[in-house]
């Protein structure tokens, strides 16, 4: 339909982008893209209008629109476009162009590829520069030789594909990634992009494999000194992943930083004089990342030496939420710290004192910080189990 109602526009409309790669390889396709040759927004409309339930987001800044359908299928529409990038690593000026040169603006052949969906010519495959060959033969490459240096984030975008689909560099693209890291191109780069590419390098399913290939592609002080060891490491990570996991099974409406957890994991042997090379960490929760890094080495040993309940409890809650994800994936999951841990998070991390502030000034307590201490004392009298309500808290609180 979509492709009807834009040829009556007069605008060709392509499929383009990681929806052919996957449906030449059968995968599943999250999202699909179209490529307009002409007025994204006249064609957005008229789908809107003409199939049923299509509702329409225009972007006018980006020259984009989005047609979701109530179940769930999102179609992404852009306009055909060259780019030219007015220095390394800055952001493109485009102009509206054809589909050949829209895909070579792409990243990599693998994602240069088209089909029509115009009805004279539909089905009609676009492979100018050897995607789907370069895809049999799992080779990476990109379309021209200046394509690193134009756009770094491609070299971290062209690792998560190596690691989904199994792709090599292919020789001269290779090449050209080392040229372009001679050339620091990363420094560039500003420190929200790099950061956000990174995030979602942390959210493959797949990490330790990203991060072996991370290795052989000589990426490692993107994240961090390159370890001189690198199995015990990726085996934290594994188990770092598995915690996460644990915490979203049981906590499903809760927010975590997944990110969070498995770079405290990454940097946590990092000689400290190392911090300032990381200079995306304002984008992430950096703060709490430093402050776990400073504490996480005392825990276990206070830990062992914590006589009550709430000192166990107090020590857990000195750490982030990811920082205590982090260090339970320092111990095999049957190890008393990991068992200590997660029971904070279940049971003692939402208790609260059986008596508020308004409850203690109903007593007679003046508010100000001896207040403050009294309801301490009774969160940990709670977590004691001396008191269970607001009853055996009074009682508590009279003796
Ligand atoms: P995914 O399955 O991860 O969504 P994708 O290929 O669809 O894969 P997107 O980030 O949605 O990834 O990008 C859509 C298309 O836009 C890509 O296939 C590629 O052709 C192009 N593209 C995206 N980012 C860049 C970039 N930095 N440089 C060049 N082309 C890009």
């Amino acid at each position: 339909g979509i492709g009807r109602i834009a040829a009556n526009l007069g605008t060709p409309a392509y499929l383009v982008g990681g929806c052919v790669r996957d449906f030449l390889q059968n995968h599943p396709m999250p999202d699909i893209d179209l490529a307009i040759e002409g007025d994204v927004r006249a064609v957005a409309e008229a789908c809107s209008a003409e199939l049923s339930g299509a509702q329409c987001t225009y972007h006018p800044y980006f020259g984009t629109a989005i047609l979701r359908y109530p179940d769930g299928f999102q179609l992404d529409l852009a306009r055909c476009r060259i780019e030219h990038y007015p220095a390394p690593a800055a952001l493109p000026e485009v102009q509206p162009a054809a589909i050949q040169a829209d895909l070579i603006r792409r990243d990599f052949t693998i994602n240069a590829m088209a089909i029509s969906l115009d009805p004279e010519k539909f089905g009609e495959f676009l492979d100018p520069y050897g995607g789907r060959t370069d895809l049999q033969r799992r080779l990476l490459r990109v379309l021209h030789p200046h394509s690193f240096l134009d756009d770094p984030t491609r070299i971290l975008r062209g690792l998560r594909f190596a690691v989904r689909f199994q792709l090599q560099l292919e020789a001269s693209t290779r090449g050209l990634l080392e040229e372009a890291l001679t050339q620091n191109i990363f420094a560039r780069l500003s420190g929200a992009r790099l950061w956000r590419e990174l995030k979602y390098l942390l959210e493959l399913t797949d990490l330790p494999a990203a991060l072996e290939e991370l290795g052989a592609w000589q990426l490692w002080p993107l994240l961090r000194p390159t370890p001189l060891e690198v199995e015990p490491l990726l085996a934290k990570i594994r188990r770092g992943q598995q915690e996460i996991h644990w915490f979203h099974r049981h906590f499903p409406d809760e927010k975590l930083c997944d990110a969070a957890v498995l770079l405290t994991i990454l940097w946590r042997d990092i000689p400290w004089a190392a911090e300032k090379r990381l200079h995306y960490w304002p984008v992430t929760d950096g703060r709490y990342i430093l402050n776990d890094l400073h504490r996480l080495s005392e825990i276990p040993a206070a830990l062992a030496k914590a006589s009550h309940p709430s000192a166990v409890a107090q020590l857990w809650e000195s750490l982030s939420l990811p920082g205590i994800l982090a260090l339970l994936a320092e111990y095999p999951e049957t190890d008393t710290i990991t068992k200590s841990g997660r029971y904070y998070l279940l049971k003692q991390r939402g208790l609260t004192s059986p008596l508020n502030g308004k409850d203690l000034q109903a007593m007679g307590l003046a508010p100000g910080p001896q207040l403050g201490k009294v309801l301490r004392h009774l969160h940990d009298a709670r977590l004691d189990g001396a008191i269970k309500d607001k009853e055996t808290a009074r009682q508590w609180l009279i003796r």
